[in-house]
């Protein structure tokens, strides 16, 4: 009998309609997996074991009375817990909401539900998503499954480990500069961020709202696909005012011919001082693997994209100080006792209930939104906004998709940056695609000469082209495979058949 993790999540859907295996017995296999990897990893905050197998039962059931069968029916998915999905805790990796229940479930965890999947759990994170470690949970940290003395990335960190350790097949994150790329590109695995608005934000905690857009993580793209369709097959969902209904053909469209395809690089950044060498190489065998399968490069460029991180950093903590006002202890999150005024009752809880990023970015939300320094800080980053869109479609005039880094570098070890500001630079190949609002999508092409770890190129695309983006995508897994070098359906080694039989 196959092992859960040498199953893609089509696999799984396919045996258990066919009857190959119950969706009990995969639920079962995939906490026995967790249960030997865990101990290493620690990608999850909560195992919803009981809610997994209630779930599992009911397709069981269904499949038993002949009852058509959804595109995920048995699949084991994790949650990164900024989600709500009732049953559960919805944490955020604060202190601030260690108690909190999901008092409702988020449209994009409802929709992989409806499609038949298993909820196994919520993933570790960042904490409000904030960073790009994972390092700032307040829980624990989580082990890159290629090193574990190495960061999984973030800020969905715990998604992308889970589903790298062979855990489960498929993860939601949420990505507002790089949460989804960034991780997915440390841990060897695929991440997409669909463009702005494809996927409903709604019972997703707010960062950025501006830039927040949730998508899925798999171990190879048509998983990807498969978790896309599945989210977008529900059309537009009322409940978020961004959110845009988009074909559910992700699949369909995924295998055809990308030959005269143009995609363009941008050679300031191939160049740029921050890469590393062996993001540099890995990023030619990308260009390599993609014109074998006759696609055309063309040069272009993106004249303010120096200036991207600098109107993140301004845009993102305005929105996040707006969006976490709400945590102050009455209305939502950790009260402090034995207060003797309400203004010493908000203080006190929002000092113990946050931790040193979080307080770091609503400080400096606050800062740039008072009198006076908001006309020199938020509004010009938005005017940079406004000149990066205008950049990207200047590009997408020209080509059909953009070959880039997701990352400066490969995975780094728990404790190497040593400045926020340094973590906030690193984001520089990931932060632009939010600002525009477009699609990006991370696909590991291989592993590192100097780290062994992996290293992914990302492919970004114009909005609301998702579907053609992932099949470059494709295309470029296809083209790695074909040369032997991809780390692309594969577990991280050291965790491939640790428990998780499927009896
Ligand atoms: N690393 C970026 C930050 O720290 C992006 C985080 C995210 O996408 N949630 O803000």
């Amino acid at each position: 009998m196959p092992y859960i993790d040498e199953l893609s999540a089509a696999e799984i859907a396919a045996g258990v309609a066919r009857g190959d295996f119950s969706a009990t017995e995969v639920v079962r296999a995939s906490l026995d997996a967790i249960a030997s990897r865990e101990p290493d990893v620690q990608a999850f905050l909560q195992i919803s074991a009981d809610l997994a197998l209630q779930t599992a039962a009911v397709t069981d059931a269904r499949r038993a009375k002949g009852e058509p069968l959804g595109l995920l029916a048995g699949v084991p998915v994790a949650f990164k817990d900024n989600m709500q999905l009732v049953g559960t805790r919805t944490t955020c990796a604060s202190r601030m909401l260690e108690h909190f229940e999901s008092p409702f479930t988020a449209t994009c965890v409802q929709r992989l539900l409806d499609a038949g999947a298993t909820p196994i759990g919520k993933t570790n994170m960042d904490e409000f998503a904030f960073g790009s470690s994972t390092e700032s949970s307040a829980f624990h940290r989580t082990g890159n499954p290629w090193d574990t003395q190495r960061v999984p990335g973030g800020s969905s960190g715990g998604s992308a480990a889970a589903v790298a350790a062979g855990e489960v097949p498929i993860a939601l994150g949420s990505d507002t500069g790089g949460s989804i790329r960034q991780p997915a590109s440390f841990c060897g695995v695929v991440g997409m961020k669909p463009t702005y608005g494809v996927v409903s934000r709604y019972g997703v905690v707010a960062f950025g709202s501006s830039l927040d857009q949730v998508g899925p993580f798999g171990r190879c793209v048509c998983d990807v696909a498969l978790a896309m369709d599945a989210l977008v097959v529900g059309g537009r969902d009322p409940l978020d005012s961004m959110s845009q209904s988009v074909p559910a053909s992700f699949r369909e469209q995924l295998e055809e011919p990308v030959e005269g395809m143009r995609v363009g690089v941008i050679e300031s950044l191939m160049e740029h001082e921050a890469l590393s060498a062996e993001v540099r190489a890995a990023l030619e065998d990308a260009r390599a693997a993609l014109e074998t399968q006759g696609v055309q490069f063309v040069q272009v460029a993106l004249p303010h994209m120096e200036a991207a991180i600098a109107a993140y950093y301004v845009i993102g903590p305005a929105e996040a100080f707006s969006n976490l006002a709400r945590f102050d202890g009455v209305r939502f999150g950790y009260q402090e006792p034995d207060c003797a005024t309400l203004a010493e009752q908000t203080a006190r809880s929002r000092a113990r209930g946050f931790g040193a990023e979080a307080k770091r970015r609503q400080l400096l939300g606050a800062y740039l939104l008072a009198s006076g320094v908001y006309d020199q800080y938020y509004y010009p980053a938005q005017q940079v906004r406004t000149l990066i869109t205008a950049d990207y479609r200047a590009a997408f005039a020209r080509c059909d998709a953009l070959l880039l880094p997701a990352a400066p570098t490969a995975a780094f070890r728990f404790g190497e940056m040593s400045t926020p500001t340094q973590m906030y630079a690193a984001d520089l190949f990931t932060i632009s695609n939010n600002i525009a609002g477009n699609a990006g999508v991370s696909v590991p092409v291989g592993l590192g000469k100097t780290s062994c770890m992996p290293i992914a190129a990302q492919l970004q695309g114009p909005a609301f082209k998702d579907h053609a983006l992932l099949r470059v995508a494709r295309a470029l897994e296809r083209g790695v495979e074909d040369a032997g070098r991809t780390c692309s359906g594969t577990v991280a080694p050291g965790f491939a058949r640790m428990g998780g039989v499927l009896a």
